[in-house]
């Protein structure tokens, strides 16, 4: 069965995604930075599905942890067939208030991370002329948000790369799609007042928040064969807030 590398894959949307590839029978290498009790748990509930998994560390916002990750995933499941590059870190203030540092990490994470998997998965999916990566966009990286204006620009940074990217390889076999989710109920939400949560609910026109399995569903969906003949979208997953 393929394998699939998950990006962010301790908590939140990239954990649902992990459960479900597994639970479609993908072998799984779960990423995660910090979270490594929670990798851990994941790792046992997804080898209950009878699927082979692990827990990977990695900050990926460092092209040498990317490089090593890659290669441990290579010798314990084989050869990455899908990429999903999901981890993401957010950051709301003013534009004026954000230091130097601060910029350059929510871009080396939101962004160049994506640069430093694909360039590390590329080289096999090419050879094997067959590959999906799916990268995780966000609504703002589609309109941008007000104070939210560094992980904007990391978003529709995703966005080109993934249009660009999927024109690049295409010839070779490889499809390269992005989610691009709204609202979603995850860790992320946290810094959010029950208010501001409930303005966004009355925003969005379907009346509804975003759970991680509605992202997962369409992560899956473009990653299987279904999608065959899709490339280089964007397929926005928001409850209509975004259109
Ligand atoms: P979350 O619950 O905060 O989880 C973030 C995940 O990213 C964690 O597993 C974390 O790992 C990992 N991560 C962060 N920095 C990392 C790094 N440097 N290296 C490796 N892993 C790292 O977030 P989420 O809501 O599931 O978000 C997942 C993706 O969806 C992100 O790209 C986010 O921008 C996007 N998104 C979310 C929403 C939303 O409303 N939630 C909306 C649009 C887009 P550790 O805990 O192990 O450090």
């Amino acid at each position: 069965m393929s394998t699939v590398l998950i990006t962010g894959a301790s908590r939140g949307i990239g954990a649902q995604c992990a459960l479900l590839f597994a639970q479609k029978g993908y072998d799984v290498a779960v990423n995660y930075n910090h979270s490594a009790e929670q990798a851990d748990a994941l790792v046992q509930e997804l080898c209950s599905c009878g699927v082979r998994a692990i827990a990977v560390q990695a900050d990926v916002s460092d092209s040498m942890q990317v490089s090593k990750m890659f290669q441990t995933v290579k010798a314990e499941l084989g050869e990455v067939e899908i990429l999903v590059n999901n981890a993401g870190v957010a950051r709301v203030g003013l534009l004026t208030d954000m230091t130097d540092d601060e910029w350059d990490k929510l871009i080396s994470t939101d962004l160049s991370a994506i640069f430093y998997t694909c360039r590390a998965a590329l080289p096999d999916m090419i050879r094997a002329h067959r590959g999906v990566i799916v990268n995780i966009a966000s609504m703002w990286g589609e309109v941008g948000a007000s104070c939210e204006a560094a992980y904007s620009a990391a978003k529709a940074g995703v966005i080109g790369l993934t249009k660009a990217l999927a024109k690049e390889v295409g010839p070779s076999g490889i499809r390269v799609n992005a989610v691009s989710p709204g609202v979603v109920m995850t860790d992320m939400m946290q810094g959010f007042s029950d208010e501001d949560i409930a303005a966004l609910k009355e925003e969005t026109p379907l009346n509804v928040l975003g759970t991680p399995e509605d992202i997962a569903e369409a992560v899956l969906f473009l990653a299987c064969d279904k999608a065959r003949f899709i490339t280089g979208q964007v397929l926005s997953v928001n409850g209509g807030m975004v259109i």
